[in-house]
Order: C-alpha cells, then sequence, then structure tokens
C-alpha cells in the first residue's frame, strides 16, 4: 500500500531540490507527478525553486480553505506520486485527505516541509504530518557552528526575534530566516548562558 512521507527539515536543507530531483526521476522512468504547494508561499509563486538554480513548475496552487479531495477530482489519472512543498502550511485537514488519497488511490504522496517555526512550534499541517504520516525523514542542514540545524530562527536585520506573526515569508519586512542546531538556538534566540547553567546544575551546595 502507497504510503504517505513527511520529509522534514530546517530551513535551507535541500526540501526543493530533492523534491524536484524526485520529479525527474519519476519522469526519466516514464511516470507522472502531481506537484502541489500552498498558495500562502508566494516566493516562487507558481513554481518551485531552489538555492542552487534549479525550477519547477507547480500544478497546483493551493488555498488554505480548498478541499483536497475536490481538487483532485479527475486529476489523478496515470499519476505515480504526488509531491508537495511547504506542505507545513497545509491544513490539518488537507494533510489528512491527502492520507486519504495515499491509501485510497495506492498513489505516495511525499510532502516537504519545516518542522518547526521560529518559535520552535509546530505549523498545523506539519504537526499533523509527523502525527499521521507512515514514513518520518529528516533532511538536515548545518549550523553555523557545525552541528546539524534542526530549527529555524527569525532575523529582523540583524537581530534574532522570539515574537511576531507565524507566516512572514523571508525577504519581507526584512526578515530572514536562520538555520540553527539546538544549542545556538537556546543561546542567540533564547539568550540564554549555559554555562551559567551548567554551573548551577553543578554546583554543589
Ligand atoms: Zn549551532
Amino acid at each position: 500500500m502507497a504510503k504517505m512521507h513527511f520529509k522534514y527539515a530546517s530551513m535551507n536543507s535541500g526540501k526543493s531540490i530533492d523534491l524536484i530531483r524526485t520529479a525527474h526521476n519519476y519522469e526519466e522512468n516514464g511516470y507522472k507527478v502531481l506537484i502541489m504547494k500552498p498558495a500562502v508561499d508566494t516566493k516562487a509563486e507558481d513554481s518551485i525553486s531552489s538555492r542552487i538554480g534549479a525550477e519547477r513548475k507547480v500544478d497546483i496552487l493551493l488555498l488554505y480553505s480548498d478541499n483536497i479531495l475536490e481538487v483532485l477530482k479527475n486529476k489523478l489519472k496515470d499519476i505515480s506520486c504526488i509531491l508537495v512543498d511547504e506542505s507545513q502550511f497545509l491544513s490539518t485537514k488537507q494533510v489528512e485527505d491527502l492520507f486519504l488519497v495515499s491509501k485510497s488511490c495506492n498513489i505516495p504522496v511525499i510532502c516537504y516541509g519545516l518542522r518547526t517555526n521560529f518559535k520552535m512550534e509546530s505549523f498545523a499541517g506539519g504537526k499533523r504530518l509527523l502525527e499521521i504520516a507512515d514514513v518520518l525523514e529528516e533532511l538536515t542542514t548545518l549550523c553555523s557552528c557545525g552541528e546539524i540545524a534542526r530549527y529555524v530562527a527569525r532575523k529582523v536585520g540583524e537581530i534574532f526575534v522570539q515574537d511576531g506573526e507565524e507566516i512572514i515569508i523571508d525577504g519581507t519586512e526584512n526578515i530572514t530566516y536562520v538555520p540553527l542546531c539546538g544549542k545556538c538556538y537556546l543561546e542567540k534566540v533564547n539568550k540564554i548562558d549555559l554555562e551559567k547553567v551548567k554551573e548551577k546544575l553543578t554546583m554543589e551546595d
């Protein structure tokens, strides 16, 4: 039976290039894929772009209110795989409907997305994917310190911030996103002095 996959990661971990490569692999072998993306991600409009230059047109741009079962009606003939970019922005219901599609039509669904937002919290779609996907796979990238970066931090200008709206696309309002490891997140975003914490924890009375 076809599986639903959630390939999750921080920013800049090659999610889009992995999606583009997967689509290419299917097509090279004569199979058809369907590529979807939530419309909230306005970065590349109706295409998926990777930082290393590859670009790919999206077949369906999804609105948050879209009913996936309606959207996919009569569009799954000969489709061997459904690929979803920025799947953290899907609604809970949309994730559940994609799971239903994978099982009822026996088509694998591969969702790419962020594990957490800049506050280290789940997005609605990402949370549901972590709960119900058959296969979870982490794609990794490196923190500037050399450790694996699993979290995303938001910068306004040069300053790390902890507050603000959940979804602001990078590049707008002077905002950028930075992949960080857990230690660097605590130090740089939460401004916690880890040495002090250790001292407290190991201090003898
Ligand atoms: Zn780090």
